[in-house]
């Protein structure tokens, strides 16, 4: 039998048996972390045992019990710090997925807070105590700014584009252009959404052409709605053409089908700055074409918190409403709060309060001030130790918005020393107790200040001097 003593055999031990225990290690951990939470010390021990049994179970080396100490202990850190946690987006990409997309404005964050940390008027009217409704506040501005007959709020767009086709499709067809069935993000797919809203999907034209009489030979007995999706992430060029949605408006009321856009990035104002690509993207605009719903994001273009915006007709905000789902999709208090203020804010004429809006409209020349003041702020901190230069650079909406819209922009540009590479500060600024997220270009670091917030100059110092260290 092998790995069994027999006569002068050398017993073969699994390498495994020779890895601490679970306990053993997280005492050690906490003999370098003083006083850290028992919770994590025990979770890093055990995810650093396991990914070495793993290792030794693939074949690999077991490694030293210094190298699994330091694995255990990285772990530990990265539970012992609190997440989602504040970072500097030097990208430049203003609606970063990764990085939360739309900073809501002070107000906005202020009003969460209140709902979250007391008692709040959710649902009942303050004044007469009776039963109130949770979205009143929130439709009503929404009606306001879109001029929609109705208005209905949810978790976030994709739960507002579930709940519209399962209300209006559930069982029978949906038609939509090939051109259309986009993945956003890499978790949100148009085809998977359709199919878990219980609905078929009638897919009609070509990937780049799609014309009005592919969705008329399409409809038939089982056709349910007509929906367009825009296509957020990419853009298409060259041989292509698509329906524009007021044809497709007229081809439903022709039919008797109700039309659905997805607007993935919605705004509730004109954002003339930025051209005709956010023109497409305006509500408003949108529903004047006669299109019977629209759904867009509330923490893209609009500037606020994560949530799903419905707005259409009456009698379809109203069945939408009675869906079940609804309540399983449901936009939570501080969310609310947080809208409530950003809409009051867009439609009181105080847009410039919404930092997202700022970073997308400030002009190149505004942004160039701020890269040369934040130049001069880290100069004079370095003291000659980086180069430190401004350079013109092209930051971008972000977010699935507006793809192919690039915004003029300008950069503090960090050279290493020789001997050290970009890649490494950056991976330094990341690390730092605020961390600071750029780009790396051509050797260079660049931290783009058309994303840069109030504050956040002052961090990209800190995070600097402890990189250089
Ligand atoms: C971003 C986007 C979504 C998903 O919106 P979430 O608010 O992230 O759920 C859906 N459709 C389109 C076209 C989008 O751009």
């Amino acid at each position: 039998m092998p790995g069994f003593p027999r006569g002068n055999a050398v017993v073969k031990q699994d390498p495994r048996s020779s890895l601490p225990a679970v306990d053993a290690l997280a005492r050690k951990l906490e003999q370098g972390l003083p006083g850290a939470a028992p919770w994590a010390l025990a979770l890093a021990a055990r995810q650093a045992i396991a990914e070495a049994r793993a290792r030794i179970a693939a074949g690999d080396a077991m490694g030293t019990p210094q190298a699994l100490e330091a694995r255990a202990r990285a772990c530990a850190r990265a539970l012992l710090r609190p997440r989602p946690a504040r970072v500097v987006n030097a990208t430049g990409v203003v609606l970063h997925t990764g990085l939360g997309r739309a900073v809501l404005a002070p107000g906005a964050a202020r009003a969460a807070e209140q709902a979250a940390a007391h008692y709040a008027d959710l649902e009942i009217e303050s004044a007469s105590g009776k039963r109130g409704e949770r979205l009143a506040g929130v439709r009503a501005l929404l009606r306001a700014l879109s001029g929609a007959e109705d208005a209905l709020v949810v978790n976030n767009n994709a739960a507002a584009l579930l709940l519209a086709l399962n209300t209006l499709a559930r069982g029978r067809e949906v038609i939509v252009s090939r051109g259309e069935l986009v993945e956003i993000g890499g978790s949100f797919r148009v085809p998977e959404i359709m199919e878990r809203a219980g609905v078929r999907l009638r897919e009609v034209g070509a990937t780049n052409r799609t014309h009005l009489r592919d969705y008329e030979a399409a409809i038939g007995e089982r056709t349910a709605l007509l929906l367009k999706v825009h296509r957020s992430n990419f853009e298409q060029r060259g041989f292509v053409s698509e329906v524009e949605l007021a044809e497709l408006a007229a081809l439903g009321r022709r039919t008797g089908l109700p039309v659905i856009e997805d607007l993935g990035s919605g705004s509730l104002v004109e954002l003339p700055q930025l051209g005709a690509a956010a023109a497409a993207s305006h509500a408003k605009a949108r529903l004047a074409t006669g299109v019977d719903l629209v759904c867009f994001s509330g923490d893209k273009l609009l500037g606020g918190p994560q949530a799903g915006v419905l707005l259409g007709a009456q009698s379809v905000i109203q069945a939408l409403a009675e869906n079940p789902l609804a309540r399983a999709l449901r936009i939570d208090k501080m969310s609310l709060a947080a809208l409530d203020y950003t809409l009051r804010a867009l439609a009181e004429g105080r847009r410039a309060e919404l930092p997202t809006l700022n970073a997308l409209e400030a002009s190149p020349e505004q942004v160039r001030e701020r890269a040369l003041e934040l130049a001069g702020r880290l100069e004079q901190a370095l003291q000659g130790a980086l180069q430190v230069e401004v350079e013109r650079v092209r930051a971008q909406v972000g977010g699935g918005s507006l793809p192919g819209l690039e915004l003029g922009s300008f950069a503090v540009a960090l050279t290493p020393p020789s001997g050290h590479s970009a890649d490494a500060l950056s991976a330094r600024l990341r690390a730092a107790e605020t961390p600071v997220i750029a780009r790396v270009q051509e050797g260079k670091v660049l931290l783009d200040a058309r994303t840069l917030q109030p504050g956040d100059p002052e961090c990209i110092e800190a995070a600097l001097l402890a990189a250089l260290r």
